[in-house]
């Protein structure tokens, strides 16, 4: 019998650190592993890029089979190309990229990479062609050297350099005596919510997927540190395939097209252009934030 419950032990844990918010994606997939929730097929090939699309299929998904999130879900992100994801808190937008990950599988549809479908290749290989940069990326009590390294077993010492140098970590990496050597987190330097996401863009340089998930990147930093990451971020972007989810509107107006989520429904989709003026949920939203983002520097004089 306990043989039995050991699972349930692992996952209890990786539940109560996933709510605890102490550990990012790549984390708990290392911790997953150990507890593969859904199994590789037998004799699964592992996933080949050439074009790395992204198509969800009239994907139906729900955590409990009574309670369906995604009601049919479908989209198609052609490779190279930069989409957004946004909608109203609940909407299923994080459950796409858990979907992606699979982290589970739908209920029924299909999700496709490069015309793959991602339930019939290994995770192993599904997972090293996705990067994702979540909202409060995690570092281990180690060296900023490590926590970027990290990204990729067998990452090289000019690797992480360059890494570093792409996520604009250079700064701050020539201000410490012990350089890229330096401890992080309980044990040593203090880093503030920009630097680690810095750490973490790094991470995803290190691991140079050709998809890359943003989910809610830079939602957790003050609009200055937003802003500067988000220019790191676009060009992280470049050459890749790319889906952020956001919630304030203003950091995608400029992707290729925009996916409105509403209840795990595509309420509508488009350019941020023909969204306005569509006058619909999007529309709406962005009248809402542009009001509050008033208000507040308002407030600020
Ligand atoms: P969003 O990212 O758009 O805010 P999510 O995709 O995280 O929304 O969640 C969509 C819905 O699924 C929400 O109602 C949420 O409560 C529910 N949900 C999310 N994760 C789980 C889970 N692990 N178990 C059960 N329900 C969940
Ligand atoms: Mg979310």
């Amino acid at each position: 019998l306990t043989q039995l419950f050991r699972p349930l032990d692992m996952l209890g844990m990786v539940y109560r650190t996933i709510r605890q918010g102490l550990i990012d994606m790549a984390e708990m997939f290392r911790l997953l592993d150990t507890a593969v929730e859904v199994p590789d097929a037998p004799g699964a090939p592992a996933l080949v890029i050439r074009q790395p699309s992204i198509v969800f299929d009239n994907v139906v998904f729900g955590y409990d089979p009574d309670r369906t999130i995604l009601h049919g879900l479908s989209f198609e992100v052609p490779a190279g190309e930069a989409f957004a994801v946004v909608g109203p808190s609940g909407a299923g937008k994080s459950t796409l990229a858990r979907l992606l990950f699979r982290f589970y599988d739908p209920q029924s549809g299909r999700i496709l990479i490069d015309g793959q479908d991602i339930a019939q290749v290994t995770q192993a290989s599904l997972r090293a062609a996705i990067g994702i940069v979540p909202q409060d990326s995690v570092l281990f009590n180690d060296t900023i050297g490590y926590n970027i390294g990290y990204g990729r077993d067998g990452a090289g010492a000019e690797e992480i350099d360059a890494a570093a140098r792409g996520a604009a970590l250079t700064g701050l990496i020539e201000r410490l005596p012990k350089g890229l050597a330096t401890e992080v987190g309980e044990r040593g330097l203090k880093l503030s919510g920009g630097e680690k996401q810095r750490v973490a863009i790094a991470r995803t340089l290190v691991k140079n997927p050709p998809i890359l998930i943003l989910d809610e990147a830079t939602s957790a930093l003050d609009t200055r540190t937003e802003q500067d990451i988000l220019a790191t971020l676009h060009r992280v972007a470049e050459h890749r395939t790319s889906l952020s989810i956001a919630h304030r509107l203003s950091t995608i107006a400029d992707a290729n097209r925009i996916l409105v989520l509403n209840e795990g429904r595509l309420a509508e989709s488009g350019t941020h252009t023909q969204l306005l003026r569509r006058e619909g949920l999007y529309a709406e939203m962005w009248m809402r934030q542009a009001a509050e983002a008033e208000a507040m520097t308002e407030a600020a004089e």
